[in-house]
């Protein structure tokens, strides 16, 4: 009798063991950013942990409003966005939670991560601008500010104000330069606009290529990803990579990023995906595949990336873009950015 009840509390807690086991090694991750631009590197993940990884892609602030109203019942574990935009949202929806891990700040500098630990820079994109040499003579340009003088009326392409890219761009310039600054400048930005705003960041290089205008304002790594793409090599081959505002703030960047959910359930497995996101060998493959700035010191860039030189970034604590997000697209709004 001892022994059978003995035996049956052994095998329940055997099977709860693994059972436990079987759902502790799993994690389940919400991803903004496209699934080929990411599953390469969480199958990578499994291989090396034995984490399974649940990955589910969508637009990021779908996906946000999908955890906002999925609440404590939220399978997210982490959540993956390309613009520190959208993680200072999900952060002030109340749907991150603070993850205290040695690796994640001793590896990402400060001003990439939130400096209350609810969301990390994984990988760093910096939007230049993007001439047609030839059309526009590169020492006239200076700073992001020059882009407002009159001599490119008609010259510019950038896309619409509705794309977070933009809206933090705007705001990162409020933070340095003031509202009253910006609003001139984006004022005259969008009376220089050679079209209205259409299209992806990869289109307004295009257009510039095209003739439609001399200057295209456009993330690092879609330039760098036409250089390697057979049907796009000639079009990026056309234009040079400018480096503005180098003698005072610096070029802006932004962050490709992750977070733990508030109500994960697998928190232990989701911060060892974050930690692995920021090892050597994931930062490299981030390099190379992506294009994107490693955040970890010592990795070399892509030699794409490496063929746009050198430059000063922006410092500014990343935070700062989402707290000014809302002034950002007000002054878009008043300036008529469509
Ligand atoms: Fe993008």
């Amino acid at each position: 009798m001892q022994n059978k009840r003995f035996l049956r509390t052994s095998i329940a807690l055997v099977l709860s063991a693994v059972s436990g086991w079987v759902h502790a090694a799993e994690v389940n991750v919400y991803s903004g950013r496209q699934e080929e631009l990411i599953k390469p590197l969480l199958q990578q993940f499994t291989a090396k942990t034995g984490v399974k990884v649940n990955l589910i892609t969508g637009k990021p602030d779908e996906l946000i409003s999908r955890m906002a109203s999925e609440g404590r019942n939220s399978p997210a574990d982490v959540l993956i966005s390309t613009d520190v935009g959208r993680l200072y949202r999900a952060q002030q929806q109340g749907l991150l939670q603070p993850i205290d891990s040695p690796v994640l700040t001793s590896k990402i500098p400060a001003h990439l991560r939130d400096p209350g630990q609810q969301w990390f820079g994984l990988t760093v994109r910096a939007r230049p601008i993007v001439y047609v040499p030839g059309k526009v003579d590169p020492s006239q340009i200076n700073r992001l500010e020059d882009l407002a003088d009159a001599k490119w009326k008609g010259r510019i392409c950038i896309r619409s104000s509705d794309h977070i890219y933009n809206q933090s761009m705007i705001a990162a310039m409020i933070a340095s330069i003031g509202e009253e600054k910006t609003l001139a400048f984006t004022k005259g930005l969008v009376a220089n606009f050679a079209q209205p705003p259409k299209g992806g960041d990869r289109d307004q290089i295009k257009a510039a290529v095209a003739g439609v205008c001399d200057i295209a304002i456009a993330n690092s790594y879609y330039l760098a990803a036409m250089h390697d793409d057979a049907k796009d090599a000639a079009i990026a081959k056309q234009v040079k990579v400018l480096w503005p505002n180098q003698a005072d703030r610096g070029a802006h960047i932004n962050i490709s990023g992750a977070a733990v959910a508030k109500h994960a359930k697998n928190k232990a497995q989701a911060q060892q995906l974050l930690e692995f996101m920021v090892d050597a060998e994931s930062q490299r493959w981030y390099a190379t595949t992506n294009h994107e700035y490693p955040v970890l010191e010592g990795i070399a860039w892509s030699p794409v990336l490496q063929g746009f030189g050198t430059f000063k970034a922006e410092q500014l604590p990343l935070q700062q873009l989402g707290e000014q997000n809302a002034n950002a697209i007000a002054i878009m709004d008043k300036a008529g950015w469509k």
